[in-house]
């Protein structure tokens, strides 16, 4: 019979913050994959877990997750933790997930911490609909193309970022967003946790001459509708009646429908844009 993978989420600071099944099922699974082992050996030493321990990190992953996926075949149980917070988030372990359904072995996530939720439950900022958008990636291109995306998000923001890169994520955020409410959320769980309610440009101002220190989530309010709304009632200002058509009939939208769409956006009657587009 083959074994299972277990994603074990583990604290990102309190210790305490482990659960009972994630340290009930650290103890039983034949193998523990780490990240980094002498991170973890701090935690397993610490709650007198003797399961050997294996390394699974960002270099290794694609044939590391080859090899364990063949002891999970071969009826091994594996446990995945990743250096903080749940495995697969940000982290190395979604590889070994993808692989695992790939042979058709079993996996089972324990939840527990991750600094993301964490976060965003501290915030303060609107907690009903956020996006993820984790470090944002190095390529030039790819970063610009998601920071355009963010432009127009109407829902909070949550992004992890090293503190050495924080002032050059802050003068991008504040080019892209303009200045927006942003609680940034340092060392969560640990003596020092901070939640500290601000905005882009404070931020920046900040730490420009205060140097970045720990571990650190940035949660940024989402653009409100209101604006949006604005924004567009702006644009269709200076369109004529004629190019306000255009803009929905080149998306492939009919003529009827066209119309009614205008009348809305222009707040008057379908019959008046009829009227108007007759003259
Ligand atoms: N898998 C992890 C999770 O579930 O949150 C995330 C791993 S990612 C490689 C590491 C990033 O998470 C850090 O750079 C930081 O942005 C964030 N992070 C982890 N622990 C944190 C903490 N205690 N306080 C604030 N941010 C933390």
């Amino acid at each position: 019979m083959a074994g299972k993978l277990y994603l074990c989420a583990t604290p990102i600071g309190n210790l305490d913050d482990i659960t009972l099944r994630v340290l009930n099922t650290l103890k039983e699974v034949d193998l523990i994959a780490a990240e980094d082992t002498r991170h973890s050996i701090k935690l397993l030493n610490h709650f007198e877990i003797k399961t050997p321990m294996t390394s699974y990190h960002e270099y290794n992953k694609v044939e590391k997750a080859r090899y364990l996926v063949g002891l999970l075949k071969d009826g091994q149980n594996i446990a995945l933790v990743t250096d903080a917070g749940t495995p697969a988030i940000s982290d190395p372990g979604e590889e070994l997930v993808r692989q695992c359904y790939e042979a058709g072995v079993e996996v089972t996530s324990l939840p527990g911490p991750a600094a993301c939720i964490t976060a965003l439950t501290l915030s303060g900022l609107s907690t009903r609909r956020f996006c993820f958008e984790a470090f944002l990636p190095s390529d030039k291109k790819e970063r610009q193309q998601i920071l355009d995306t963010l432009k127009n998000e109407t829902r909070t923001i949550i992004m992890y970022e090293a503190p050495h890169h924080l002032v050059k994520l802050l003068e991008e955020l504040s080019e892209t967003l303009g200045d927006r409410k942003m609680t940034l959320c340092r060392e969560l769980t640990k003596r020092y946790e901070e939640a500290k309610q601000t905005t882009i440009a404070e931020a920046l101002a900040w730490y420009k001459v205060n140097e970045p220190k720990g571990e650190m989530v940035l949660v940024i309010e989402g653009k409100p509708f209101s604006e949006i709304r604005k924004e567009q009632e702006a644009a269709w200002q200076e369109l004529s009646l004629e190019e306000h058509m255009e803009r929905y009939e080149s998306q492939g939208i009919d003529r009827k429908e066209a119309m009614k769409l205008v009348a809305k956006d222009r707040g008057i009657s379908k019959r008046d844009v009829y009227q108007m587009l007759l003259k």
